[in-house]
């Protein structure tokens, strides 16, 4: 029984962002509503490197809320510009990543907001660039409509 318990404590242990907004570990909060809430990175590769979370436990992209998903976008668009206001950065990455395999390393949804200066060497778009995909005109059309398709389905 002592080993189901250990289970199920690990199975509860929050996560360290559900943590940050239960108080139960510190991190500087810039904003909090009855959605999400942005504090600072606790890496800063770059001054005032933030991160907006909903405010319930949610993995990832696919486990937000409509409202959800609208409140922490309008806010990274609030927020950037009042990072852009204190810090005269003449760019911001706004990022997400979701799954391991596209580099998410803490499974509560974040959207992490970069200023970034002339020179600073960062790489956080690497990869981004290239012409594998799609061959022709033609596939890049049906690779569209793929998406529109399921776009209408969610509707
Ligand atoms: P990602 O790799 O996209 O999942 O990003 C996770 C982010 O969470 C990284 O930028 C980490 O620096 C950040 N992070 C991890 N632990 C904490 C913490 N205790 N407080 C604030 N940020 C954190
Ligand atoms: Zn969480």
């Amino acid at each position: 029984m002592k080993q189901a318990g250990a289970v199920a404590e690990a199975m509860t242990e929050k996560c360290v962002f559900c943590k940050i907004m239960g108080g139960e570990k510190y991190q500087p909060v810039i904003y909090h509503d009855g959605l999400c809430t942005a504090f600072m990175d606790i890496n800063q590769p770059n001054p005032y490197h933030v991160l907006i979370v909903p405010n319930s436990h949610a993995e990832d992209i696919y486990a937000l809320s409509a409202d959800e998903a609208s409140a922490i976008f309008q806010l990274s668009a609030r927020l950037s510009h009042a990072i852009r206001r204190v810090t005269n950065c003449p760019g911001l990455n706004v990022l997400s990543n979701n799954g391991r395999v596209a580099g998410q390393t803490v499974f509560h949804f974040h959207l992490h907001l970069m200023p970034r200066f002339q020179g600073d060497r960062l790489r956080l778009a690497a990869g981004l660039m290239g012409r594998k995909y799609p061959k022709t005109d033609a596939e890049l059309e049906r690779m569209t409509s793929n998406l529109k398709d399921q776009l209408a389905k969610s509707e």
